[in-house]
């Protein structure tokens, strides 16, 4: 492999911010302008979270790069010529709603099997196909991340002649093309032909090509059976001649031709690409077409709750509902940090990503010590991730935020915050109002994960309860220590042990009357840590059922 085609190059030349490190790679290039930089998928199943690693690690490039006074072109390609190879398990409908196969019209997807998916009615009829489809999904994703990139179809291009010259050119120098990519797949024999004309009968993308004429751009195919993974795709049999308009080049030289019908100086891909059509399509480019491939950038791949996002599968979770828990900022620091790593998106674990993201903002407007490392990545990546920079922002911390999503009172809500510390007696309406926003998303995901928030707290009024003495006097003791001892959750966790033993109170029946106060039922969160993350005053006077 050529030295400048290592997508894992590891030069960050002491940068605290990828993004830096990878524009310093693309300006060594001395590119025209406007810088390309480029990200894309086919549009299989579901464009989820992991997909978006396609365009917001191309965003921070750009972004970088503009700041730095160049002109970015971002594109993203849906390759929407690909061919639908089998059924998607889920879909997900324009709000980004995943739905099983069965609640759409799916028959018209089994029937196109081997079509191009813009060739494919959508399954949701909301669209022009079911490749369209996917590109406004994806589009709606980048403009809910406030990122503005150029959709590029690829059907479109090949239907605009925007690939003839550099399908000719392939044609023309057919045994070159096929000695190259036969050195990484060995499928590739003396027959190869890098051209998949579509069926003038049928309207599959075919793979038997019996001849070409370059110079004339016409390619001469009989439609044969596609192996499609485990299953095959039926061919009519049909003979007939395709224009080069008319089908597509195979993903391992459609790479490398996107790259230079765009003029790509920059494209950031998943480890599978980087094993596998990369090493092929960055040698196709220098060796075949004589071009410079872009400067690469591999990424680790994110999980979702520990396992492999899987799109066909249905395990996945698309940006519409990732916004639904978390502030857009959040989400774009999630994407800003370093691509090496793997990462796990865990929803259980979501407060821990805002409360590092609201560090980050207060290190940068210098609110809390930081060391010197953290402060200049705080200083750096910062202005990335918010369309705003306003010192005066307020944060509610996310689980106490929760704990507000517990009471419906609005008004409530903010008499906590404000008694609590979390808002200023001067922070303007809309400041407040800001900051009270994130208790919807706080309450999403307490209500999603059914985590130890996802109650109703009783505070308006306290519940009817009917106590013995034992029992109170148990909950006066671990009234008594909570404000004398300013415990952490586990440390009261194991009061309310001892102050139910040392009263002789049944264990069981102590908790029982803890929710009874709390939440009016007979069952609850782990009580300990969950007292201890309420507000102090109320939580005093509910033990010692004074309101
Ligand atoms: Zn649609
Ligand atoms: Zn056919």
């Amino acid at each position: 492999m050529h030295p400048d085609d290592d997508p894992y190059a590891d030069d960050d030349s002491g940068r605290v911010f990828w993004a830096d490190a990878a524009a310093d790679r693309i300006l060594a290039r001395d590119p025209e302008e406007p810088i390309v930089v480029k990200g894309g998928i086919s549009p299989s199943g579901v464009p989820h979270l992991g997909n978006m690693n396609e365009i917001v690690r191309g965003y921070f490039v750009a972004a970088v790069l503009r700041e730095r006074g160049y002109e970015v072109r971002q594109v993203f390609t849906s390759d929407d010529r690909d061919p639908l190879r089998g059924l998607p398990r889920k879909l997900a409908d324009l709000d980004g709603t995943v739905v099983n196969l069965g609640e759409v019209n799916a028959g018209a997807l089994g029937q196109n099997l081997g079509a191009p998916y813009t060739d494919i009615p959508d399954p949701f009829g909301c669209c022009d196909s079911y490749g369209a489809h996917f590109s406004n999904l994806i589009q709606s994703s980048a403009d809910l991340l406030g990122i503005d990139v150029e959709m590029v179809s690829n059907t479109e291009a090949y239907e605009d002649g925007d690939f003839e010259a550099v399908t000719r050119f392939l044609l023309a120098h057919a045994d070159l093309a096929r000695e190259v990519l036969a050195e990484y797949q060995d499928k590739v024999d003396e027959d190869y032909v890098p051209f998949n004309p579509i069926c003038g009968e049928c309207g599959k993308v075919t793979e038997t090509v019996t001849g070409f004429d370059a110079e004339a751009g016409t390619v001469d195919y009989v439609c044969t059976d596609m192996d499609a993974g485990d299953q095959t795709i039926e061919g009519c049999g049909h003979e007939g001649t395709a224009t080069l308009r008319e089908g597509k080049l195979p993903w391992r030289f459609e790479w490398p031709a996107q790259w230079r019908v765009l003029g790509v100086d920059f494209e950031p891909f998943g480890k599978d690409h980087a094993e596998g059509s990369w090493p092929s399509g960055a040698d196709i480019a220098r060796n075949v077409l004589g071009d410079e491939p872009p400067v690469p950038m591999a990424y680790e791949w994110f999980t979702l709750d520990g396992e492999p996002f899987s799109s066909s599968a249905g395990h996945v979770v698309l940006v519409q509902d990732v916004l639904e828990l978390l502030e857009v900022e959040v989400v774009r620091f999630f994407f800003s940090k370093d691509p090496r790593r793997a990462r796990d998106f865990a929803v259980e674990h979501l407060d821990q990503l805002v409360d590092e993201f609201d560090r980050l903002e207060r290190v940068y407007f210098g609110e809390v010590d930081a060391d010197e490392d953290e402060r200049e990545r705080a200083e750096r990546v910062y202005p990335f991730l918010v369309d705003d920079i306003d010192p005066d922002r307020l944060r509610i911390p996310f689980t106490f935020a929760a704990v507000l999503g517990m009471t419906d009172d609005p008004d409530l809500r903010e008499e906590i915050a404000r008694r609590e510390g979390h808002i200023p007696e001067d922070a303007d309406e809309t400041t407040v109002e800001n900051a009270l926003s994130r208790v919807s998303l706080a309450r999403e995901w307490a209500r999603r994960t059914d985590n130890e928030f996802n109650y109703d707290l009783k505070r308006q009024s306290i519940p009817d309860h009917d106590f013995d003495d034992a029992t109170e006097a148990a909950l006066d003791d671990l009234a008594d220590f909570l404000e004398a001892e300013d415990p952490d959750g586990e440390a009261l966790q194991g009061e309310v042990y001892e102050s139910a033993k040392r009263h002789d109170v049944d264990i069981g029946a102590f908790f029982g009357a803890g929710y009874r106060l709390f939440f009016d039922e007979s069952q609850g969160p782990k009580l300990g840590p969950f007292l201890a993350k309420l507000d102090r005053e109320f939580v005093l006077e509910r033990l010692r059922r004074e309101a």
